[in-house]
C-alpha cells in the first residue's frame, strides 16, 4: 500500500479530502437531523428554529446546503427563499424542500423554476432518500445505517404476524407435498406429474413466506422449485441436498416468528448498492466518492467483519474487495466463498496494487469477478468496475407503476427503491404507452380499477405487443373474488397482490419475477448439454475483454479445445457416454475456470476459453492443469465398460497473435490442429513448432532417467504443454550426445538423475561442465536423498537447480518453466 501516489486519492472533482460541511435543517423533527448526522460522512447537521436563525446562520457563508420544509415559515416560506436567494446573494446555495402532496400544483414547480430550489421531497420523507440526495448534493459519502427505522418496523412486524398465524398451517401442507417428492426421488420412484406438483408448491411457498420474514424459507422454496424445473434426471447428490432442504424448511417454518429479528431482511434498510472493503480509511472514502458522484450509492467497511455486518442487513450489487484482504488466512477465504455462494451470488472485484498472476488465479478459483489496478484514479476504479460489472449483470431493475392513486404510487417508490428497484410512477394512464417506450422497464405494476383505461385492458395491449410479450405483468387489486382474479390472469397477469399492499410483500414478490427473467435470460445465454455459455455469448465477453484489455493494457489469451477422437467414442460407447463426456467436461471447465475467466461451448465437442489478463504460457499452463484433471476421470459406457479421455487445445494471445476475436481464433485453431498432428491430448502455444525429425538437434528439455515409469510421466507431462523432449536413459548415451565439441543434441533443459546405470548423474554433469555444456543447457539435478554435500558439488559444477526425489510434477514443471525463462 506503500505505493499508492497522493495523485490517486484526490477525488474525482480533484479536490484533497473535504473539509466539514454544514447542514441547515428548518422545519422538520429532531429525528431527521439526527438521522442525517449519523449518515452523512464530513459534514455537521444544524437544526435550525426560526427565521432569522436561518439567515443567521447563512450570513456567515458557511453552510453547504439547507433542507427546509415549506411550513417552517407558514404562508412566507416561498418568501423566505427568495431572501436567500437576492437578499443574502446565495443563488447557488443547494436546497432541498419538503412539503405535502395535496399542496396546490403549481407550487413546486414555482419553488423549483423560479427559486432554484435544487430537490422536492414529499410527505411522508423518507429519510434514507432526504440523506442520499443530501450526500449527492454534497459530494459527501454515506456511513452505513445503523438504526433501522423502529416504528415502520413495528408495524410490520404486528400486521405480519397475525397474518402468520392464518396462513402457517397451509404453508406446511405445502411442505408435507414436498416431502413426499423427496421421498420420492431418494427411491427413483418420482414421476413427472409429482415432479411438477412438487415444483409447484415450492414455488408458493418461495413467494409466500418472505413476507412472513422467513426469507431462508423462501430461498430454499426457490432453490427447490429450480431442481425441480430443471429437465435433467435427478441423482443421488440431487436426493441428498433436496432431503437438506427441505427438512430445513420445516425447521425453519416451524420456529415462532421471530419478526424483528428476522425483519432485518424485509424492512425498510437502505440497500447498499457498492461496497467498498479497503483497510485503509481514506481509500475507501475516496470510492465511495467516487462512486456516489456517478449516481451510485455506496458503502465502506474497513475491516472484513465490518462487510459482513453490511452485507447481512443489505445487499450489494458489487463488493470492491481491496487485495491487502488476500493475505492467506482462513477469513478471506470464508469470506469470497460467502459471497460466490450467496443467492444471487454478490460479485467481488478485487483491487490490488500488484498485477500478480498467483493473486489472479486465486481470487478466480474462490469465485472473484476481476482486478482493477489501484493505481488508477478513484472514477477510473468505479468505471472499471461498473465495466466488469455489466457483463455479468444489468444495471437496477426498472419497475413502471400505474396507478390512479398518487398515495399507492409513493409509498410503492419508498418501499422499492431501498431494494434497488427504480419505480416509475405513472398516475395517468392514457400517458401509458409513451411512458412505456420511453422507461422500458423490466417489469410492470397495474392497478385493476382506473378511469378511462382499467389495468386488465393496458394488459391486453402489452400482451399483443411481441416487444414486450415477455415482460413479468404484477396487478395491484382490492378485489379478492374469483372472477377479478380470473380476469387478471385470462388478461396475461404473471402475479397479483392484494391492497392495501404490504410492503415486504409487494417486494418479494417483484424481486421472485425479476429473478425469473434473469433465469431465462441466463438460459438463453447457457448451453444445455454443457452448462457453459453459448458460443452467442462467447463473442459478446470476448469482445468485452478486448476492450478493456487494450484499455487496460492487460495481456488476454484465447484458447480453443476440442475432444480427441471424441467419433470414436460416441460410436464404442454410445451417444449418452458421448453426451456424459461433454457434460463433465463442462462441469470441469467451469470448475477450473471460476470467475473472470470465460469457458463456452463452440459447438459439437469444441470449447473456448478466454482468461483476461493472463498471458499464453499461463493460459497453456492451466489449461494443461484441466487437461490433466480431465485425464484422470473414469467414464462408464452403457454396456458397463469404463474408458477416459482426453483433449487437445491451442493458446493463442492478445495482442501478439491477433487484436480481434477471428484472428485470435484463428491462431488457436491452427495450433490446436498442430496438437491434433503431434498426437493429440496436449496443449500447444501459438508459434509452436513440430519436432518433426526424431534427429533434430534441439529440445526444451532432456530427460536423463533410466526409470521408465517416471521418465514416461515427466515426458508426457512436459509434451501435454507443448515442449519439445528427449528421452535418454544411461549417462554414457547423455554424454556422447549432449557433449563434445559438436554436441549431436542440444538441450535447453537437461533433467538428470543422479542414479543412473553406467556413468551417474554426477560424472554426467562433470564431463558436460569441462565441456562448457553448462554455459548454454541449464541442468536440474534429480537427487533421490538430498544429500548436501551432493548437492552443493553439483551445484558448484554448474547445475542450475536441483529437486529432491519423490518431488511433485507440478513443483517440477514450475522450476523447468523458470529454467527456460531466465
Ligand atoms: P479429433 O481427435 O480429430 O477431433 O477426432 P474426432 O473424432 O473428435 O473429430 P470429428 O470431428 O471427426 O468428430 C466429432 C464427433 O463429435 C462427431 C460427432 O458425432 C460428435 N459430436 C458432436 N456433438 C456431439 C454431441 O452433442 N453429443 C455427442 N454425443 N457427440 C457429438
Ligand atoms: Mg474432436
Ligand atoms: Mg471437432
Amino acid at each position: 500500500m506503500a505505493d499508492r501516489g497522493t495523485a490517486n486519492t484526490m477525488s474525482s472533482t480533484g479536490e484533497a479530502s473535504p473539509s466539514m460541511a454544514r447542514v441547515l435543517v428548518a422545519g422538520l423533527p429532531d429525528d431527521v437531523v439526527s438521522f442525517l448526522e449519523k449518515r452523512l460522512a464530513s459534514s455537521r447537521v444544524q437544526l435550525v428554529v426560526g427565521v432569522e436563525d436561518v439567515l443567521r446562520h447563512l450570513v456567515d457563508g458557511e453552510s453547504s446546503l439547507l433542507v427546509v420544509d415549506h411550513q417552517f415559515a407558514a404562508s412566507t416560506t416561498p418568501n423566505l427563499i427568495s431572501r436567500i436567494r437576492s437578499q443574502v446573494g446565495l443563488k447557488h446555495l443547494p436546497i432541498v424542500c419538503t412539503l405535502d402532496r395535496d399542496l396546490a400544483d403549481d407550487l413546486p414547480r414555482h419553488l423549483v423554476r423560479d427559486l432554484g430550489v435544487n430537490q422536492i421531497m414529499f410527505h411522508p420523507v423518507d429519510r434514507e432518500e432526504l440523506a442520499r440526495r443530501v450526500a449527492a448534493a454534497l459530494g459527501v459519502a454515506l456511513l452505513p445505517a445503523r438504526a433501522v427505522d423502529s416504528q415502520v418496523k413495528q408495524q410490520a412486524t404486528t400486521t405480519l404476524k397475525a397474518l402468520w398465524s392464518k396462513f402457517k398451517d397451509a404453508n406446511l401442507s405445502r411442505v408435507a407435498v414436498l416431502e413426499e417428492v423427496v421421498l420420492a426421488v431418494l427411491e427413483g420412484t418420482l414421476d413427472l406429474d409429482t415432479r411438477r406438483k412438487g415444483q409447484r408448491e415450492a414455488h408458493k411457498l418461495a413467494g409466500a413466506v418472505g413476507t412472513f420474514g422467513f426469507t431462508r424459507g423462501s430461498a430454499i422454496g426457490r432453490e427447490i422449485e429450480q431442481t425441480l424445473q430443471s429437465e435433467t434426471v435427478l441423482g443421488p447428490a440431487d436426493a441428498l441436498r433436496l432431503s437438506q432442504l427441505v427438512v430445513e424448511l420445516r425447521t425453519e417454518l416451524e420456529r415462532p416468528v421471530d419478526l424483528p429479528d428476522q425483519g432485518e431482511a424485509t424492512s425498510i434498510v437502505a440497500a447498499t448498492l457498492f461496497l467498498v472493503i479497503d483497510a485503509d480509511r481514506n481509500v475507501a472514502e475516496q470510492l465511495v466518492l467516487a462512486a456516489t458522484s456517478q449516481g451510485m450509492r455506496a458503502e465502506m467497511a474497513l475491516s472484513l467483519a465490518a462487510a459482513r455486518e453490511i452485507v447481512s442487513r443489505t445487499r450489494p450489487v458489487v463488493v470492491l474487495l481491496d487485495s491487502s484482504f488476500l493475505d492467506p488466512t482462513e477469513d478471506r477465504q470464508a469470506f469470497l466463498m460467502e459471497m460466490s455462494e450467496s443467492t444471487p451470488p454478490i460479485p467481488v472485484v478485487v483491487l490490488t496494487a500488484r498485477d500478480n498472476f498467483a493473486d489472479r488465479v486465486e481470487v478466480a478459483r474462490l469465485g472473484g469477478r476481476g482486478f482493477v489496478l489501484k493505481s488508477l484514479p478513484p472514477s477510473d476504479i468505479i468505471e472499471a468496475v461498473l465495466q466488469i460489472m455489466n457483463q455479468f449483470q444489468t444495471a437496477d431493475s426498472k419497475v413502471l407503476a400505474v396507478d390512479d392513486d398518487p398515495h399507492v404510487l409513493a409509498s410503492m417508490g419508498a418501499l422499492l427503491e431501498p431494494h434497488g428497484l427504480r419505480l416509475t410512477p405513472l398516475s395517468d394512464p392514457l400517458r401509458f404507452w409513451e411512458t412505456l417506450k420511453e422507461v422500458s422497464p423490466d417489469l410492470l405494476v397495474l392497478d385493476v380499477d382506473m378511469p378511462y383505461l382499467s389495468g386488465i385492458e393496458l394488459c391486453r395491449i402489452v400482451r399483443n405487443d411481441p416487444r414486450w410479450s415477455g415482460m413479468p405483468i404484477l396487478f395491484l387489486t382490492a378485489a379478492t373474488d374469483r372472477v377479478t382474479i380470473g380476469r387478471i390472469f385470462a388478461a396475461g397477469a404473471d402475479d397479483y397482490v392484494t391492497k392495501p399492499v404490504i410492503g415486504p410483500e409487494l417486494v418479494t414478490r417483484i424481486t421472485n419475477r425479476l429473478e425469473r427473467v434473469r433465469l431465462h435470460r441466463t438460459m438463453a445465454e447457457t448451453d444445455f448439454v454443457t452448462g457453459v455459455a453459448t458460443s452467442r455469448k462467447a463473442r459478446q465477453v470476448v469482445d468485452h475483454f478486448l476492450l478493456l484489455a487494450n484499455r487496460q493494457d492487460q495481456p488476454l489469451c484465447l484458447a480453443v479445445l476440442d475432444l480427441d477422437d471424441f467419433k470414436s467414442i460416441n460410436d464404442c460407447h454410445g451417444h449418452g457416454a458421448g453426451d456424459a463426456v461433454l457434460r463433465r467436461l463442462g462441469a470441469l471447465l467451469r470448475r477450473e475456470f471460476r470467475g473472470s475467466d470465460l469457458v463456452a461451448r463452440w459447438g459439437g465437442e469444441e470449447f473456448i476459453l478466454a482468461m483476461y489478463g493472463v498471458t499464453k504460457h499461463d493460459g497453456v499452463r492451466r489449461v494443461a492443469e484441466a487437461l490433466d484433471c480431465l485425464r484422470q476421470q473414469k467414464f462408464t459406457s452403457a454396456d458397463g465398460g469404463a474408458f477416459s479421455v482426453t483433449f487437445s487445445a491451442g493458446v493463442a494471445q492478445f495482442p501478439s497473435d491477433g487484436t480481434d476475436f477471428f484472428a485470435l481464433f484463428r491462431a488457436a485453431d491452427q495450433t490446436l490442429y498442430q496438437a491434433k498432428g503431434a498426437g493429440r491430448n496436449r496443449v500447444l502455444p501459438t508459434g509452436w513448432h513440430p519436432d518433426s525429425d526424431q534427429d533434430w538437434p534441439i529440445a526444451d528439455v532432456v530427460v536423463v532417467d533410466d526409470d521408465d515409469v517416471l521418465a514416461g510421466l515427466l515426458l508426457h507431462a512436459l509434451e501435454s504443454r507443448g515442449y519439445r523432449t528427449r528421452w535418454l536413459k544411461d549417462g554414457e548415451e547423455a554424454v556422447s550426445l549432449l557433449g563434445g565439441e559438436n554436441p549431436k543434441l542440444h538441450g535447453k533443459v537437461v533433467l538428470l538423475d543422479v542414479d543412473l546405470p553406467g556413468l551417474n548423474g554426477m560424472a554426467v554433469l562433470q564431463r558436460l561442465s569441462q565441456g562448457g555444456i553448462v554455459r548454454h543447457t541449464r541442468v536440474i539435478m534429480l537427487t533421490a536423498r538430498s544429500g548436501e554435500s551432493e548437492v552443493v558439488r553439483a551445484l558448484e559444477m554448474g547445475a542450475f537447480d536441483h529437486v529432491a526425489k519423490p518431488f511433485s510434477v507440478p513443483v517440477l514443471l514450475q522450476r523447468v518453466r523458470r529454467a527456460i525463462d531466465l
